[in-house]
């Protein structure tokens, strides 16, 4: 949009005053910030209006993004920059004395997810409307956030995040658009006088949903999209009042239908079996099955053009009842027969899978699923009977393979399958991910669907991760290859001939060392650690689980120590090592790993006899707006998981895009960074995929033995349990088990060896500037194409079938 200082000042002193009957004075950054985000929402709203008219008129096909989570992160920054008009209004207010990176820091971040899965959406929202794809979300609108995570003697704790305490400022609560969504009570077929079958379904409990809708502002391009968050709330009572109206019960029946959308559920790789999350899963996707089927009966349109209209995404199997539930609508509710509404629904949906865990898959009793959503269950009985018919046919009566490849058996409803054969696309999150489908966990349904199956490589927003996270190596990369790159984000590549250009270097590495300063401040004030912005910084941040190897990463630091101890002159460039991990509260495991980083970090950071060498430090409550301040201060990247394990990632291309050179395993998107960067500007250790499938298929892995060969291992290991760290006499023996005892299902002490040895060429290059910053401009040049602008692109083309507009 086109505004002036002038006008903004204006805006901003009126906004001001009727909130708060204040002077921008005598104001706080508290006040200046709901000022400034409801100023914003005003000059965002003209541009909605106009986008949602716009599709309307055109009729354009629109994309619905169903997902559990959104891991939005802050919006203000993001807002300003994609209208047009953040240095307008920084400089505004600069002249009113008011900085405008202290207002953006007083915003909470919106939590609603855990980790890459939810952080995907949010970075597919703003890549859609920056695209000018006609792009929505759907979810639910959780009052409680993921946890925040404090940590309290080297142990996490976690609080509450009560994100909507203050006002939410982007949010628009629409409650004309409300829908009913009905569970429990008894569905079944009643005969008909002419011999049909009608669906009955009756003693339901009734849950009204009631949307917030978010803008989700286009860069620079006149589109705003719109995401869509459903709130559980009791329906206003209707009908005569019982006398026997029982007052504790209506309480219990709020609570109850509140609870629906009161938290997110923090974990992010095991399927949690409870009926709540089955209830949220069927609620949000009911109400936008609901609202979308609604819209496009009021444009007129009628229901057979539906898959013309309209692709709803499915996001991992949590919204995998958006088959059954659209074909209820489509028959219960709008008379189709059921081939009719099969074709449409297939049409209508496409699956993205994100994992390949057993313990992540989803599968529900069958008798809770009946339980809670009788009506959706006949639907799925049905789905599954024609399947198994398909199935039959194909494998002509081999029972096993049926058996295999249904969709409920053993007592299970297992939503894979349901997504697998209910949607026309199922992709991969990574080139290796997608051929270990096809290969391997998926093969016999790839062998029936060949044409379903796709790769689609995740991808991140480079307006938040370059453009907002690292404003200086912004302006840099403007001044040197032009602004291109803000909207093709692929002409990153043109930044490749200043490779070798001295004065380009000396600037990239002064950015570098800046960001690693404002870091620095930011560990000295949280954690009261003094580090060395001169020193490495190494940075392995994502969420703490035992196949991302945190672990493999803090023995070596313990491998580094005992070195040191024993010869007082070990030579090594200063590390700093820093950490950034939430576990699942459940997650017994993970939380002694993070005991264990912090007790290491206490015993190492506090031994005179390290010298400076080893700083390590553990942040406390990762998320989106703590990833933006260490993600730009990064210079080695730990993209170490076992090989396999990663579908993608994605911290990995947000590092690579801010010139960290990745430390990596070949897992993942790991390869295609590989590929793209080059061999020499990558460093790649362990296992190879070959290997990893070769020791499940002999299973003769024996960990013990790398305990008793490699005297560094032994070490290390005894180190857990003889009281040389502090305060870990259970953690280090429970890690000491698993490793040994257990067996090491992660490969840590396979992969120990060819870690320490890519910690050595990494040493080797840092301490050569010249080689170092021209790895550095490499890795910056070549993370164009995983902008998330060119992963929407390929979904729109390969999957929705959608057009780009206002590009
Ligand atoms: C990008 C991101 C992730 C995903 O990180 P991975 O290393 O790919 O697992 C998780 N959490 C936050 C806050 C992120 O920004």
């Amino acid at each position: 949009m086109i505004l002036t200082k002038d006008q903004f000042k204006k805006d901003f002193v009126k906004k001001m005053m009727k909130l708060y009957a204040q002077d921008v004075e005598n104001s706080t950054t508290h006040m200046q910030y709901f000022t400034l985000g409801y100023l914003l929402k005003e000059y965002i709203s003209e541009g909605w209006a106009k986008t949602t008219s716009r599709y309307k008129k055109y009729g354009e096909k629109q994309v619905y993004y169903f997902s559990i989570e959104f891991l939005l992160g802050r919006l203000l920054a993001s807002n300003l920059l994609n209208l047009g008009i953040r240095e307008t209004a920084k400089e505004a207010l600069a002249e009113m004395g008011i900085r405008l990176t202290d207002i953006e820091d007083v915003e909470v971040d919106a939590g609603l997810g855990n980790g890459g899965l939810g952080r995907l959406a949010a970075c597919f929202m703003d890549s859609m409307a920056s695209s000018g794809i006609p792009g929505n979300g759907n979810g639910i609108r959780y009052k409680y956030g993921l946890f925040q995570q404090k940590i309290v003697d080297g142990y996490q704790v976690e609080l509450p995040e009560n994100w909507l305490r203050d006002d939410n400022v982007w949010e628009v609560r629409k409650s004309d658009k409300a829908v009913r969504v009905r569970f429990y009570g008894d569905a079944w077929m009643k005969p008909l006088e002419n011999g049909s079958l009608a669906p009955i379904h009756t003693g339901y409990q009734e849950v009204l949903a009631v949307p917030y809708d978010t803008a989700l502002v286009g860069y620079e391009n006149k589109t705003v999209n719109t995401l869509r968050l459903w709130n559980a709330e009791v329906p206003p009572y209707e009908g005569e009042i019982q006398e026997d109206l029982n007052f504790n019960n209506v309480l219990k029946n709020k609570r109850e239908i509140e609870s629906i959308t009161e938290v997110l559920y923090p974990d992010d790789s095991n399927h949690e079996g409870r009926v709540l999350r089955l209830k949220q899963e069927y609620f949000f996707v009911s109400a936008g099955l609901q609202s979308i089927v609604q819209q496009h009966k009021e444009a007129g349109h009628p229901m057979s053009t539906l898959h013309d209209l309209v692709a709803v995404h499915i996001n991992d199997t949590h919204p995998a009842v958006a088959i059954p539930e659209l074909m209820r609508i489509l028959m219960d509710e709008e008379g189709l027969e059921w081939d009719e509404a099969w074709h449409i629904t297939q049409n209508t949906m496409s699956y993205t899978n994100h994992t390949i865990m057993s313990e992540a898959l989803e599968k529900w009793p069958v008798e809770l699923f009946k339980d809670l959503l009788p009506r959706i269950y006949l639907i799925v009985e049905e789905i599954d009977r024609r399947f198994r018919q398909i199935l039959v046919n194909k494998f002509q009566g081999n029972g096993d393979m049926v058996e295999k490849l249904a969709i409920i058996s053993g007592g299970y409803v297992r939503m894979a399958h349901l997504c697998i054969h209910g949607t026309h696309s199922v992709n991969g999150v990574a080139k290796l991910h997608t051929e270990i489908l096809k290969t391997q966990e998926l093969r016999d349904f790839y062998m029936l669907y060949p044409y379903k199956f796709n790769n689609k490589t995740n991808g991140i927003t480079h307006r938040r991760w370059l453009m907002l996270a690292n404003p200086e190596l912004t302006s840099l990369l403007d001044e040197t290859i032009g602004d291109s790159w803000r909207r093709n984000p692929q002409d990153l590549k043109l930044f490749k001939k200043y490779k070798r250009d001295a004065e380009v270097q000396r600037r990239v590495e002064e950015t570098k060392l800046h960001n690693k300063e404002r870091l620095a401040a930011y560990i000295k004030e949280k954690n009261n650690i003094i580090v060395d912005p001169n020193s490495i910084f190494d940075v392995h941040v994502k969420r703490l689980h035992a196949y991302k190897r945190q672990l493999l990463n803090a023995l070596h630091i313990l491998h580094q120590y005992h070195e040191i101890l024993e010869n007082p002159n070990f030579d090594m460039l200063p590390k700093t090592y820093i950490f950034a991990a939430k576990a699942a509260p459940g997650y017994y495991y993970a939380k002694e790993i993070i005991k264990f980083i912090n007790a290491l970090a206490d015993q190492v950071n506090n031994d005179p006899r390290v010298k400076g060498r080893i700083k390590m430090v553990f942040l406390e409550n990762y998320g989106v707006s703590l990833a933006e301040k260490i993600i730009p201060a990064s210079e080695v990247s730990e993209q170490i998981s076992t090989t396999t394990k990663e579908a993608s990632g994605t911290s990995n291309m947000k590092f690579m895009m801010n010139g960290a050179i990745t430390l990596a395993t070949l897992d993942g998107a790991n390869v295609e960074i590989l590929e793209e960067v080059g061999n020499p500007n990558i460093v790649i250790f362990g296992m190879t995929e070959k290997e990893v499938l070769d020791y499940y298929r002999s299973g003769n892995y024996v960990s013990r033995d790398f305990y008793n060969t490699d005297p560094r291992i032994k070490r290390v290991l005894d180190s857990l349990t003889n009281g040389m760290i502090k305060g870990i006499s259970v953690e280090g023996r429970d890690i000491f088990k698993s490793l040994i005892d257990y067996n090491d299902e992660f490969f840590v002490l396979k992969d120990f060896d060819s870690y320490l040895n890519a910690h050595v060429k990494i040493e080797d290059l840092y301490k050569d500037r010249f080689t170092w910053n021209k790895m550095s401009i490499e890795n910056i040049s070549s993370s164009g194409v995983f902008s998330s602008d060119v992963t929407v692109m390929q979904y729109a083309s390969g999957i929705w079938d959608t057009r780009m507009i206002e590009r």
